[in-house]
């Protein structure tokens, strides 16, 4: 039986698409969407999704929704505007500078716009669970989340308001979570197939979330900001900010161990902030500096980043700690961003611990490589370590060491130096936020024991970009078909008969169960309706044109271009 949702005439849906690629789009899917009436910009970093575009993005969702169900995960929805309290008790109210947006009641109390919510599920589970019998529990929310990125851009591919599937494991054992882990990553791999994406899982560090194992999914394209290594051979791949590329001494004699930096005692915070014109106290993003004499921190003239390169912060007062001899000139944020080449040395995480040590190269340099990040004793990733304390400094001899070309540890293939969206990202947390908040369930002897956690995001909104991104061709996007938003598109091309063999073959098309779009419009030439149509997406193209009459319409494949003229009857079998 016919179903009418299914067949949506454009005489009656909401879209104005645009030939023009919009003034500040700079990647693919930013002018797609936005021509196709995908999406529109509401303010920075923050989008209105327009009719076709909440069909894709909902058709995410539902894949997602799917995948996670089919593990045993259970869907709720936690709210967004979340009280200071818990953030204070994770420490992630300052942690997150910036990055959150954060606002007040009427009563003058503190309140943020969730970016992530490992805090808050923390809560709800030592709220409703509190025997060993009630773990394992996965649960997941498709929710709006809220950063304050420094640096909006590329439409939704990163937005500050955006889409976000995440979700949390609570389990007694390290085993527990190790399974938990284990389900997410195949769900993760499912899920990502299914949207039709290619991706690569790469290990990963864990940044402000904390915690020790942590893979991403990561989807190749040129308008990605993360960078990896990846073998053209083999499935081999590996996350710059994981695996050290190249690592020279500060000498500049090639290859060779991470080399410890002498630092003085004397801090230059002063210095610094006056450079800067900023009190000592605050905290910076991506601070840049340019050496003017040779040094601990760099060669003359050489540009140095300081500081965790992204949306990450330092704070003043530690940086001035290690970087005492070489503070000139700074440079500006932007100048990282947009003039990468001047980048050439990185000041690690662990120099902010007191101990400097230098890389050479960015992973924004082409020819090069990336940071490092700690091993500490039982070989977990760590921040905010302490060289001596956390970790031997000589653990930090076995990193890799790799560069364009190098040979691939798997399989000997010279390796790339690819650009990736990040899609996704799992993590097995551990305690940290049991610990912050006494998460303990009744034990099998009746002791407590402490929960683990793991926590698991998707870019939902985010994913429906990367496709675009990997998808489209010089006509327009190009839909996977369950991401689609409908199976096909059917075009009047021509007066009153095409009109109305159009509108039977749609009806024909969602009886059968397709999802159609029919273009009616009147008074909208062939042309213009064959330009959306390619614009738009859809992977199947039913054109009602010249031989209406004779009840033959021609069928495209959007992707190919292969197109074959049938009768009516032979389309909608075809098709359906
Ligand atoms: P990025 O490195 O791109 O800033 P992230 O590592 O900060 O992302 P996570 O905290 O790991 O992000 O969040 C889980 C997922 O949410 C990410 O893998 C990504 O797909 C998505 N995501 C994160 N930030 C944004 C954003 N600003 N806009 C859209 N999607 C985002
Ligand atoms: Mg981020
Ligand atoms: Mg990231
Ligand atoms: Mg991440």
């Amino acid at each position: 039986m016919a179903n009418a949702a299914q067949v949506q005439r454009m005489s009656r849906l909401m879209i104005k698409t645009l030939r023009e690629d919009p003034a500040d789009a700079e990647t693919a899917s930013h002018k797609l969407l936005v021509r196709a009436g995908y999406v529109r910009r509401s303010s920075a970093g923050i989008w209105t999704w327009l009719p076709l575009g909440k069909k894709v993005l909902e058709n995410v969702s539902r894949i997602v929704r799917e995948e996670m169900d089919a593990i045993g995960a259970q869907e709720v929805l936690l709210p967004a505007l979340l009280p200071k309290e818990p953030y204070e008790v994770s420490n992630r109210w300052e942690e997150y500078g910036d990055l959150l947006f954060r606002l007040k009641d009427r009563k003058g109390a503190d309140y943020l716009l969730g970016p992530t919510h490992e805090e808050i599920f923390a809560l709800t589970v030592k709220d409703q669970c509190t025997s060993y019998k009630d773990l394992p529990v996965m649960l997941y929310q498709i929710q709006t989340k809220y950063r304050d990125e420094a640096r909006p851009r590329s439409g939704v591919l990163r937005g500050r308001e955006f889409q976000m599937k995440d979700s949390y494991s609570f389990d007694v054992t390290d085993e527990g979570l190790a399974e938990s882990y284990a389900l997410h990553r195949a769900a993760y791999e499912k899920i990502f197939a299914r949207l039709g994406l290619d991706f690569r899982i790469v290990s990963a560090v864990s940044g402000a979330m904390g915690g020790s194992a942590s893979e991403e999914f990561l989807a190749p394209a040129a308008a990605g900001e993360d960078t990896f290594v990846d073998c053209p051979a083999c499935d081999y791949a590996a996350n710059t900010e994981a695996v050290t590329v190249k690592v020279e001494p500060v000498d500049g004699s090639g290859h060779g161990p991470v080399e410890e930096l002498d630092t003085p005692d004397t801090p230059t915070i002063e210095k610094l902030a006056e450079h800067l014109g900023v009190p000592a106290s605050a905290t910076l993003k991506n601070l840049l500096v340019k050496v003017t004499e040779t040094s601990a921190a760099g060669a003359a003239g050489e540009i140095v980043a300081v500081g965790v390169p992204g949306d990450r912060e330092v704070d003043l007062g530690k940086l001035g700690e290690h970087l005492a001899p070489a503070v000139v000139e700074l440079v500006t944020a932007e100048d990282f961003v947009e003039r990468p080449e001047l980048v050439r040395g990185y000041v690690g995480p662990q120099g902010l611990a007191g101990k400097s040590f230098r890389y050479l190269a960015d992973p924004r340099v082409a020819s090069g490589t990336a940071w490092i990040t700690g091993a500490n004793k039982e070989g977990k990733h760590a921040r905010n370590v302490v060289a001596g304390r956390d970790f031997e400094v000589d653990e930090y001899l076995d990193v890799v060491v790799v560069e364009p070309g190098d040979p691939c540890p798997k399989c000997g293939t010279g390796l790339r130096i690819d650009r990736a969206i990040e899609i996704g990202h799992i993590f097995q947390l551990g305690r940290k936020y049991a610990d912050a908040f006494e998460l303990d369930v009744l034990g099998q002897n009746g002791k407590p024991v402490r929960v683990t956690m793991g926590s698991y995001g998707i870019g939902v909104s985010r994913a429906v970009a990367a496709l675009a991104e990997q998808t489209h061709d010089e006509a327009g996007l190009c839909w996977p078909r369950e991401v689609a938003p409908a199976d096909v598109h059917v075009v009047a091309a021509g007066k009153a008969k095409q009109t109305e063999l159009a509108l039977s073959v749609g009806e024909q098309l969602g009886a059968a169960g397709l999802r159609v779009l029919v273009d009616d419009r009147p008074g909208v030439s062939p042309g213009v309706k064959f330009t959306d149509a390619e614009l738009l997406g859809v992977p199947t193209i039913v054109v009602a044109g010249r031989r209406a009459g004779e009840g033959v319409v021609e069928v495209k494949d959007r992707r190919t271009g292969e197109r074959e003229e049938l009768t009516v009857e032979e389309a909608v079998a075809r098709l359906s």
